[in-house]
């Protein structure tokens, strides 16, 4: 059995709707999607251990079926630059959790390294009722939510679809290096719409995909965060 069919197995099995961070960031990079390299740690020791592994500076999330938005409950911390860092961190966003009338099972945090920044965007999937999966790109942050800034198609897309799905956004001259910012790497974009397209039409467990943010570079693009939901 594929990784990606043992994941969705294992949660289905546990009841669960939804693939975690870890989970979801598995199943895309098994798909051929760039993310952070990030690891499950259960505890305040492993965290730490976990950070040296995989280099400082690390981010810190908290990984729990309760908590949807991350950063809303004080579960994400950025830039933890040593050991000292990472333990404090883990003690403060335990704390934060188990303050939450959301949080009744936490499943551990959430170590990965940080990226270098770039031009946030998203890439989402949603299930229509006619249509089947319908792919979504667009500019990450609060820009989505307040412009709406987001360009649509129906799954599979051909890589001319991909190039025009980014090309159509209002926000597009911020891929091209506005006012001397660097611009991204459209290729690599287009990269990851067409394998996320193709993970969701061959993988009909998949409900909805959200990679939220993915860091659009001069080089390459990376996923920082996903989440998968299941039917
Ligand atoms: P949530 O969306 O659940 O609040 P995220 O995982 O998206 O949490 O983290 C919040 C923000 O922190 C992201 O939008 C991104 O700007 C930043 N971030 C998250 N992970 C990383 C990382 N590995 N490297 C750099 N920045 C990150
Ligand atoms: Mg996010």
């Amino acid at each position: 059995m594929s990784a990606t069919a043992t994941i969705i197995e294992n949660a289905q099995k546990s009841g669960r709707k939804y693939l975690n961070e870890i989970e979801s960031k598995q199943l895309l990079r098994e798909a051929g999607v760039p993310t952070t390299d990030t690891r499950l740690a259960k505890s305040r020791d492993e965290a730490m251990a976990f950070a040296k592994e995989i280099g400082f500076p690390v981010a810190l999330k908290i990984i729990s079926p309760d908590i949807v938005h991350k950063s809303d409950i004080g579960g994400v911390k950025l830039g933890l630059g040593d050991g000292a860092a990472v333990g404090k961190a883990y003690n403060e966003i335990m704390a934060a959790a188990k303050a939450t009338q959301q949080s009744s099972k936490i499943d551990g945090v959430s170590v990965q390294n940080m990226a270098k920044p770039g031009v946030e965007v998203i890439v989402g999937v949603s299930k229509d009722r006619q249509f089947g999966p319908v792919l979504m790109f667009g500019i990450g942050g609060i820009l989505v939510e307040l412009l709406k800034d987001v360009s649509f198609r129906i799954v599979p897309i051909t890589r001319r679809d991909a190039h025009e799905m980014i090309k159509e956004i209002k926000s597009f001259p911020l891929l091209e290096g506005y006012r001397g910012s660097e611009p991204a790497n459209i290729k690599a974009l287009e990269d990851i719409l067409l394998k996320v397209s193709e993970l969701a039409a061959k993988t009909p467990q998949i409900k909805e995909m959200d990679l939220n943010p993915i860091f659009a570079r001069r080089d390459d693009a990376i996923a920082v965060d996903a989440r998968i939901i299941l039917e």
